[in-house]
């Protein structure tokens, strides 16, 4: 095992994460429960020298009600979710997608804020240093051919986080906070689509909150492809929301290097719906299940939550 880290912080506050981010700049990287950096640190696909660890700033780590949006702390554990009262009456499939995520042990460390950050997978990329060195590395770790298509231009990690294709769903939106000051923008608009760089949030972001819009109500259906119930990473994630206004937002993740959304209303024609959503979908052969399958499961996943969400 390869740990090449020289310093861990522990900062107290975001404005002393932000000093300390800029003095470590550029090889430092913000941890929270490190469930996911740790792992791609050992397997030498991440190479900070420095660590600074979110936990101390315990503003990130509460649930509060402001201008009609919950805030979650992105500190929120995912086990915590559940225990909020606001969440299981209005947001239950927030819940499911965070317990559909790694196992019970991972959970209780694992953040939320984490997890929407979590580093996009590939079964060429998420492999041990002397695996990838066999093969001659990928575009996504140096290499300069993608593994799964034989392509040079572009990487299809797939993105794998469960409980963002839920917030994108219901709209949520992100609060950021970096040396530049502070924006709350939509979830999914941080989402590039690129494989190697899946985000464009500056080196020094630090998302402090999640909001969720409590005055519109909405019911939404949550679906995860993958072998197992548990630890399993996902092979396609859907999740679709009907809102009370008769909107329709169907995001999928874990077939692309961003969440897919489309947009209706209910008097659209599902199959419409459907097809669009696929077609938006960049599938390769490099998760799980084979490209053609997972290909088929959008559709089926989608039809049954169409089909389950008119009449919940
Ligand atoms: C065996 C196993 C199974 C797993 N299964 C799943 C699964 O099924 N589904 C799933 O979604 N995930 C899964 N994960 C991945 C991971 O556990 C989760 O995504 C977790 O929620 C990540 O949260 P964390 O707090 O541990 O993030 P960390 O590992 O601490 O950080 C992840 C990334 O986010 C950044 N970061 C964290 N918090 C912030 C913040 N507030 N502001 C700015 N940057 C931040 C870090 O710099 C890092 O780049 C699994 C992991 C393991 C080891």
């Amino acid at each position: 095992m390869k740990t090449i880290e020289k310093q861990y912080l522990k900062p107290i506050s975001v404005r002393e994460a932000l000093t300390y981010a800029e003095l470590h700049q550029p090889r430092f990287r913000f941890i929270a429960g490190g469930t996911d950096l740790l792992v791609n640190k050992f397997q030498g696909n991440e190479d900070s020298l420095c660590l600074i660890d979110l936990n101390g700033v315990d503003e990130l780590k509460s649930f509060t009600i402001n201008h009609d949006y919950l805030h979650i702390g992105a500190l929120v554990k995912l086990d915590d979710l559940r225990k909020n009262q606001l969440i299981q009456n209005q947001f239950p499939a927030l819940i499911e997608s965070a317990h559909a995520a790694a196992s019970p042990m991972i959970r209780k460390t694992a953040t939320l804020g984490g997890n929407i950050l979590c580093e996009n997978r590939c079964t060429f990329y998420n492999q041990s240093e002397w695996w990838r060195d066999s093969v001659g590395y990928c575009l996504k770790c140096d290499g300069d051919v993608c593994i799964a298509t034989g392509g040079t231009k572009a990487c299809f990690s797939n993105f794998v986080s469960d409980t963002a294709p839920v917030l994108i769903s219901l709209d949520a939106l992100i609060e950021v906070i970096d040396s530049k000051g502070v924006k709350t923008i939509p979830l999914e608009s941080i989402f590039t689509g690129d494989g190697i760089h899946p985000r464009n949030l500056a080196p020094d972001a630090i998302i402090s909150f999640i909001l969720l819009p409590i005055k519109d109500k909405s019911k939404t259906i949550f679906k995860k492809l993958r072998p197992r119930e548990a630890v399993d990473f996902t092979s396609l994630t859907t999740s679709v929301t009907l809102f009370e206004s008769n909107r329709l937002k169907l995001v999928i993740g874990g077939v692309d290097p961003r969440p897919i959304i489309v947009e209706g209303t209910v008097t659209d024609d599902p199959a419409e719906l459907i097809k669009q959503a696929v077609k938006k979908c960049r599938i390769v052969e490099n998760a799980y299940y084979s490209r053609s399958y997972r290909k088929e499961m959008i559709r089926v996943f989608l039809e049954n939550s169409l089909k389950e969400i008119q009449h919940q």
